[in-house]
C-alpha cells in the first residue's frame, strides 16, 4: 500500500495559486478535497445524455463551502496581527468564522437574523464560542451594520466582501477541473450574497488563463423566487424563502456576479420554495445525498435546464451542493412524508410491519 502525504487543506494544496507568503502561519481545519459525485438514478430517470456531477461541499469541516474562504480570511487576519473578526450571517458564515477563529485563538463576533437561522448553524456558532448578536433585522441589515462597525472598531470583516474569502473559495473550481481533467460545460449553483459565483469564476478563469484548461463553463445561478434580486434587476426589500442560506435581498458581490454571468454566457433563474424542497428530497431519496435547501436549487436548475434543452445533450454539468442537510434538521423533518411507525418491541410486531412494507 503506497503512502500519501496527509491532506492539510486548500492553502497548502493550492499555495502556488493563492496570495499567500511562504512563512505564513496557516489556520486550517483540512477544508476542501470534497467529493465530486456523479448522479446515477436521477440522471437515468431524466432520459437525457448528460453527465451531472455534484460537488458535495457539505463535507467541509463545518458543513459548508464557507470553510474554503474562511481558512484564507482567518489566516490573513491572524498574520496581520488582528485579534477579532466580525460577520453578518444567515448561519454558515458564522459557523465557519466561529470555528476558524477558535482554531486561531481569536474572537469571532457574529450578527445573525432574528429567528431565521437553522438550528445546526446556531449550535455551531455557540459551541465554538463566538459572541453572537441576534439582531432585529435580516441578513442585509446585519451586513450594513457590520460594514459600519468595522470602520469604528478593531474587527476584521470576514464576509465574502473580504477578498481573501473569494481567493479561498475559488479552489473548488480547481478541484473540479482536476477531477474531470477539463472544465465542465455548465456550472450550476445557488446565488445569495454572490460571493461564491464570483469565486468559482475567478478559479475557472485562472486555470484557463494559465492554460491548464482551454474552456470555461457557463455559470448558471439560481435564486429563490422570494429572494431574487438578480431576477428582478434590483435589491429586494423583504427577502423570504425557506432556503435561509440564500435569504438575501441586497447581494454584496452584485457587479462580480453579473460579470461572471455575462463573460461566461450563463444565466440566472429562480425557483419556488416548493420546488427547492422537492429537489432536496429527490437528492436524499434517490441518490443518498443530503444537502440543505439552498444547495438543492443548483440541481433543480440543472434538471430544469436539461429538460428544456437549454443545456444540450452531451454536456458535462457540475452543481455545487453548498451545505450539509444536517444544518437544518427542522425543515427536513417538517417536509418528510415517510412515516415513523410505532410498534411494540416484539418480534411478532416488527416482523408483521416489515412484511406489510414489502408487499
Ligand atoms: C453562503 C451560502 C450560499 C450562498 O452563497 P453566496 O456566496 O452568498 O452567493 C448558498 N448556500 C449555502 C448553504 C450557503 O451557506
Amino acid at each position: 500500500m503506497p503512502f500519501r502525504p496527509r491532506y492539510t487543506g486548500v492553502i497548502d494544496r493550492y499555495r502556488d495559486f493563492l496570495p499567500i507568503h511562504e512563512d505564513t502561519r496557516i489556520i486550517s481545519l483540512g477544508e476542501g478535497n470534497t467529493p465530486l459525485i456523479r448522479l446515477h438514478n436521477i440522471q437515468r430517470e431524466l432520459g437525457k445524455e448528460v453527465n451531472i456531477y455534484v460537488k458535495y461541499e457539505g463535507l467541509n469541516p463545518t458543513g459548508s463551502f464557507k470553510d474554503r474562504g474562511m481558512t484564507m480570511a482567518i489566516t490573513q487576519t491572524v498574520n496581520a496581527g488582528n485579534q477579532a473578526v466580525i460577520c453578518a450571517s444567515t448561519g454558515n458564515t458564522s459557523a465557519s468564522a466561529a470555528a476558524y477563529a477558535a482554531r486561531a485563538g481569536i474572537t469571532a463576533f457574529v450578527l445573525i437574523p432574528d429567528g431565521k437561522i437553522a438550528q445546526g448553524k446556531l449550535a455551531q456558532a455557540m459551541m465554538h464560542g463566538a459572541i453572537i448578536f441576534q439582531i432585529q433585522g435580516n441578513f442585509d441589515d446585519g451586513m450594513r451594520l457590520v460594514k459600519e462597525v468595522a470602520s469604528h472598531a478593531p474587527v476584521e470583516i470576514v464576509n465574502s466582501i473580504n477578498p481573501f474569502r473569494l481567493q479561498g473559495q475559488k479552489t473548488a473550481a480547481f478541484e473540479i477541473i482536476e477531477e474531470l481533467g477539463r472544465a465542465p460545460d455548465y456550472h450550476c449553483l445557488p446565488l445569495g450574497n454572490a460571493g461564491n459565483i464570483s469565486a468559482y469564476w475567478l478559479g475557472y478563469t485562472q486555470f484557463y488563463q494559465i492554460g491548464i484548461v482551454t474552456t470555461r463553463p457557463r455559470m448558471c445561478a439560481y435564486q429563490a423566487s422570494g429572494a431574487a434580486p438578480f431576477l428582478r434587476g434590483h435589491p429586494v426589500e423583504n427577502p423570504e424563502t425557506i432556503a435561509t442560506a440564500i435569504r438575501i435581498g441586497n447581494p454584496q458581490s452584485w457587479d462580480k456576479a453579473w460579470a461572471a454571468q455575462r463573460e461566461s454566457g450563463g444565466w440566472f433563474d429562480e425557483f419556488s420554495d416548493e420546488e427547492i424542497l422537492a429537489t432536496q428530497k429527490l437528492l436524499a431519496e434517490r441518490e443518498g445525498i443530503f444537502c440543505e435547501p439552498a444547495s438543492a436549487i443548483a440541481v433543480a436548475g440543472a434538471l430544469r435546464d436539461v429538460k428544456s434543452g437549454k443545456i444540450p445533450e452531451g454536456s458535462t454539468i457540475t452543481c455545487t451542493l453548498t451545505g450539509h442537510g444536517l444544518k437544518d434538521p427542522d425543515t427536513a423533518i417538517r417536509q418528510s412524508t415517510g412515516p415513523v411507525i410505532k410498534v411494540k418491541a416484539t418480534l411478532e410486531e416488527v416482523k408483521g410491519a416489515i412484511l406489510d412494507h414489502l408487499v
